[in-house]
């Protein structure tokens, strides 16, 4: 074997922005497409020098030689290719996006190559075997066993004769939820409605109106085109008072990518996606089968909080009972107020409910939301959420002036009660030309205990996409943001937390990494419960005119829409998650073969739902999120860490009993040492249960959604 030494940067490369910041802050402005190119593909070549190394039969199975140094190449490369991929959403231009599509299938096959390496493998498999592991800290523990069961789940422990087949799953796989999404895609594209008369679109908002002549002109339509693109489609749904209008959008909505769907009648059944389902079921079966699993949905849950399918449907079947009377009562409800004030004919039909629901809504909760908008300045709404993290995590939240991407962006520094910087964070609050839509928290750096002893501290990204502030006669006004707004500042915010807090050591468990993603929900829900306290709201609230605190009317007002028609919401939620578990741990290989997922899906709906479903739809052929996202037996995770939050929630409610607010001290420290510090280094579970004392309940849920 040669001896090759670690490849090293030229005096050129040494300046390029990407390589340069090393493990400190990147020089963001300073940053250019061309630098792009060269920095990763010496990042690779490092990398890949790296996992040379370790799987070298020369290099111990230890801590120190084999993961250190894999993990420093390997952070070096995504730390970059992160800023980059950052850049890329924030502050898009045509260079940068071709630069980044240019070097995105390199690292992409990079890290795949990871996880398919069975040399290291072995590696890894040596270390959890030697007499070393038993010395490792806990979170070093868990990473070496995460690595190992990723390693194992991508068919590392498979025969050779059964691996070609296996990587040939994988590739249908791919190709069909590309087709599924193309399938729901053209189906819904292919769908134009025109409206010749504007007295056909009586009760349609105005801006509706002008979006719908705006698509006409741009088919080259006289009047007012529809699809079934869900901005387009919905406002008809909900406030158009043509009910025919209404039942023939309904109904193509609902046999998109069908055999129903309207293209059916062209002779084109290409977008038809029963077929597709049943397909990638058998493969997901198959593929589970080959692990050693029973069936799919107990693969999926290999590296989630929640143990067995079972766990899982039980959990599902009591929330849909305990949601179902709820949801009886909100559709009682909804079909007396039609009666009384709609005039419907035969009463509530299914292409009828957006609409009654918008009208008995307007009907007992109107508020103005622009009126409701004046209350939340953002530097207001600001500090009164670093009030709330400073008493509840005894941490102060300090601006400072990192190097930024745009002149908007603010940067903030986390203090410890000694006065030590323990993280920094970015927020970029505001809609703009070439950043992506959304709001999100990523990972800028990870804590991590480097081998000299010193600490790296955490970093991270808030993105969201308020509406920027405006001039007035000239004069820029304070920027106000809506209250969902607030209430989505809130949950990234306390992922950011998740991630800044960690006191973990092991980059692969620290913060929000190797968190189960059931579990990775919790930390930023439970931040958005403050939203709805009034003690925090009186104090974060000024009118950007009059610096008067939200009236406590109004602030009754928004609690008392907070939950309209919510037994109805959940249970559709829930309904359709079902549908996901059952799917994936009922059919077997042969059942799919003979069974329709149509019958199952229908099954459940008769068996739970309170709204009747027409016998022609076909919601299923469009659920993306499992037949074409990474949502396939994973849908309920959104239910699951929805308990977890309002649970561990409940808890600073029962603190407000004794000590009065909300934001109790203690138990906020309680919250910081058993779940945010602790991040991915032990399982969610344990964290859960460290803190409560007790098992996950699903009463404070149920309690908060207005449920009980
Ligand atoms: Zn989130």
């Amino acid at each position: 074997m040669t001896i090759s030494s670690p490849p090293k940067p030229s005096t050129e490369l040494q300046k390029n922005p990407l390589i340069s910041f090393g493990g400190g802050i990147a020089t963001y402005s300073e940053i250019k497409p061309s630098d792009i190119a060269p920095a990763i593909e010496f990042l690779l070549e490092q990398a890949q020098y790296a996992v040379d190394q370790a799987v070298n039969p020369n290099t111990p199975a230890r801590w120190n030689d084999l993961v250190e140094p894999l993990e420093d190449a390997t952070e070096s490369l995504s730390r970059s290719w992160g800023v980059i991929s950052h850049l890329n959403s924030v502050a898009d231009t045509p260079e940068l996006r071709s630069a980044y599509g240019d070097m995105m299938p390199k690292v992409t096959a990079f890290f795949s190559s990871l996880g398919q390496n069975l040399a290291l493998y072995q590696k890894f498999k040596e270390l959890s075997q030697s007499d070393g592991f038993s010395t490792l800290n806990p979170a070093q523990k868990k990473v070496i066993e995460n690595s190992l069961r990723d390693f194992r789940l991508g068919g590392a422990e498979l025969s050779d004769a059964q691996k070609p087949r296996f990587a040939e799953i994988q590739d249908e796989q791919a190709l069909l939820g590309k087709a599924f999404s193309d399938h729901v895609l053209d189906a819904t594209d292919g769908f134009v409605h025109v409206v010749q008369d504007l007295s056909d679109l009586a009760g349609l908002p105005e801006d509706a109106i002008a979006a719908a002549a705006e698509l006409a002109t741009q088919k080259n339509l006289q009047g007012w085109a529809f699809t079934l693109h869900f901005p387009s489609y919905y406002p008809v749904m909900q406030y158009s008072e043509n009910r025919e209008l209404r039942q023939m959008m309904y109904e193509a909505y609902v046999t998109r990518a069908s055999e129903l769907g309207p293209q059916y009648s062209k002779g084109n059944i290409t977008w038809d996606n029963t077929q597709n389902m049943l397909d990638q079921l058998r493969l997901r079966d198959e593929e589970a089968r080959m692990l050693g699993f029973e069936n799919f949905a107990a693969l999926s849950l290999a590296p989630k909080m929640a143990n067995s399918v079972d766990e899982v449907d039980l959990f599902l079947t009591n929330f849909a009972m305990k949601a179902k009377p709820f949801a009886q009562k909100d559709w009682r409800e909804l079909c007396g107020f039609a009666k009384a004030e709609l005039a419907l004919d035969n009463g509530l039909e299914p292409w009828d409910v957006p609409f009654a629901a918008e009208c008995l809504k307007q009907a007992r909760y109107s508020f103005s939301e622009n009126e409701l908008k004046q209350y939340f300045p953002l530097p207001k709404v600001l500090d009164g959420l670093f009030g709330v993290i400073q008493t509840l995590f005894g941490v102060n939240i300090e601006s400072t002036n990192l190097p930024t991407w745009h002149a908007d962006v603010q940067s903030f520094s986390v203090k410890n009660t000694a006065g030590n910087i323990v993280a920094y964070f970015y927020l970029d609050p505001y809609a703009r030309p070439g950043k992506r839509g959304g709001a999100w928290m990523d990972d800028a750096r990870g804590r991590r205990e480097l081998t000299n002893g010193e600490i790296q501290i955490p970093v991270a990204y808030l993105v969201c996409n308020f509406a920027p502030p405006v001039k007035v006669d000239g004069v820029l006004r304070q920027p106000t943001i809506t209250h969902d707004d607030v209430i989505t500042l809130f949950h990234e915010s306390g992922h950011g937390l998740h991630h800044l807090l960690t006191q973990v050591g092991a980059l692969g468990v620290s913060g929000i990494n190797g968190v189960e993603w059931d579990a990775v929900e919790l930390p930023s829900q439970f931040m958005e419960n403050f939203c709805w306290e009034w003690e925090v709201l009186e104090s974060m609230t000024a009118h950007v005119e009059t610096g008067k605190p939200l009236p406590r009317e109004l602030f009754e007002k928004i609690l008392a829409a907070k939950n309209f028609q919510n037994g109805l919401m959940t249970l559709r939620q829930i309904v359709m998650s079902l549908t996901d578990w059952r799917l994936h741990s009922l059919f077997n290989t042969k059942d799919v073969q003979n069974q329709s997922v149509l019958d199952l899906t229908r099954k459940i709906a008769d068996d739970f739902n309170v709204i009747p479903q027409p016998e022609i739809s076909r919601w299923i052929n469009t659920f993306s999120h499992i037949f074409a996202g990474g949502y396939a037996a994973g849908y309920y995770s959104y239910k699951w860490a929805e308990v977890l939050s309002a649970d561990v929630y409940a808890a600073f409610e029962e603190a407000a009993k004794l000590s009065g607010s909300v934001l109790d001290a203690e138990t906020g420290k309680r919250y910081r040492t058993e779940i945010l510090e602790v991040g991915g280094s032990r399982p969610a579970a344990e964290s859960f249960k460290a803190f409560r004392g007790r098992e996950p309940s699903i009463d404070a849920l149920l309690r908060h959604g207005g449920l009980a």
